[in-house]
């Protein structure tokens, strides 16, 4: 058992604790007196909490710092080893799950199909099999674990932990995820769209760090987005924002799942993309394409028309520049709402094609209008990185640090 030890047991003292704590973790490397000074927390109370802190191997020492004068402070970080989370991600089609560590370092991960999952006891069933299979090969104190994150497809109630709608498709409604999870595991559980866990695992350990305006976009077969602005999560009354996805750009477009036209994901998710192809190619379009999937044009995909504009063919090129037109147009939109320092893009339709990236950035800089809002940073998240899927766990450290 290594869980900070409250001597003196007050609410007082455990806030001091947390922030000390938290001033460790934003700050990495800091002295005793780096922390009464800026927390304004009393020397002995500081200097109390820190034998606790060092005692229980939350913190340690990390060599001398510097003094100006006199004798060289004695440097604290945070022990990243202290105590893990656990990160869920449940996409359309698969679960990954991570063990990180407080400096989200992934010690063990899982990945779980979805694909022949029927119904919610399934489902339930088949993540709790999954996360005590992780927790035993991760090898981890189940008492250093603090608990489960979960980001989550489709519309969200985060405040009871409930998927309230997985996929339209299939008979996946109202999945008690925090209830059932608390319940077999007796952790503190996390439940948001994946959207928001993104953006909140990116301003923590990711490109968002020391940005307070961060906007995060994710283009696969469906588009979302998560926004931080000054610090907090953007959410409607129910958490039912539709963020980018169904935000119009062409209102004589294509009609969406929705049911509306010209919404962003009906003219440039990967799947409208491939339909967009598809459609060209029947009426003749003169493509290398037609010889690539061998005039079987069902088997056509996004990745290989991204394969086919880096060699140049002509129809694959247009395809992608035309999606690139609505999508700047929507993030330029985003721009001028919320006026973002940082955009982070992810997702298939990036990673399969860096032209795809760099055309979208070059026109949404063309398009926003203010000249305050130019300065916006592009950054591109890759699918392969841990961040992607494992940054639902920042949802247990927030709730750890009292952040
Ligand atoms: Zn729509």
């Amino acid at each position: 058992m290594n869980k900070i030890i409250v001597t003196g047991n007050t609410k007082i003292r455990e806030d001091h604790k947390r922030i000390i704590l938290n001033f460790i973790r934003k700050h990495k490397t800091v002295s005793r007196t780096d922390i009464y000074k800026m927390t304004h927390i009393s020397k002995p109370t500081v200097t109390r909490i820190i034998e606790d802190l060092l005692a229980s191997k939350v913190i340690r020492e990390s060599g001398l710092g510097d003094a100006g004068i006199g004798r060289r402070p004695v440097n604290l970080e945070l022990n990243a080893s202290a105590y893990y989370a656990i990160g869920v991600n449940i996409s359309k089609r698969a679960l990954n799950i991570h063990m990180v560590d407080l400096s989200m370092n992934v010690v063990g991960r899982k990945t779980v199909s979805l694909n022949f999952i029927c119904n919610n006891e399934q489902f339930i069933e088949t993540l709790i099999k999954a996360i005590k299979e992780l927790i035993n090969e991760s090898r981890i104190d189940f008492n250093r674990i603090l608990g489960i994150g979960v980001g989550a497809r489709g519309m969200v109630n985060y405040q009871k932990g409930i998927i309230v709608d997985f996929s339209p498709s299939r008979t996946l409604h109202n999945i008690t995820i925090k209830e059932h999870l608390e319940n077999e595991f007796k952790l503190k559980v996390f439940l948001d769209n994946n959207a928001h866990t993104r953006v909140l695992g990116e301003y923590w350990y990711g490109y968002g760090i020391g940005y307070k305006d961060v906007v995060y976009i994710i283009c696969n077969e469906g588009i979302g987005c998560g926004v931080i602005t000054e610090g907090r999560i953007v959410r409607g009354k129910n958490n039912a924002t539709q963020g980018l996805g169904h935000m119009k750009v062409d209102i004589n477009g294509r009609q969406c799942s929705c049911g509306s036209f010209g919404c962003i994901e009906s003219q440039c998710s990967t799947e409208a993309i491939e339909e967009i192809a598809k459609e060209g190619l029947r009426r003749g379009r003169k493509s290398i394409l037609t010889e690539r999937v061998d005039r079987d044009y069902e088997s056509l995909n996004y990745k290989i028309i991204c394969q086919c504009a880096e060699e140049g063919d002509l129809f694959s090129l247009q395809l992608l520049e035309e999606a690139a037109r609505y999508l700047s147009t929507g993030i330029s939109n985003l721009v001028g709402v919320f006026n973002p320092e940082i955009i982070i893009l992810s997702g298939t339709l990036f990673d399969a094609s860096d032209f795809f990236y760099q055309t979208v950035v070059k026109m949404t800089e063309q398009k926003i209008v203010s000249p305050l809002a130019r300065d916006v940073l592009f950054k591109k998240r890759r699918i392969s990185d841990n961040l992607y899927e494992a940054g639902a766990a920042t949802m247990v450290f927030r709730d750890f640090f009292k952040d």
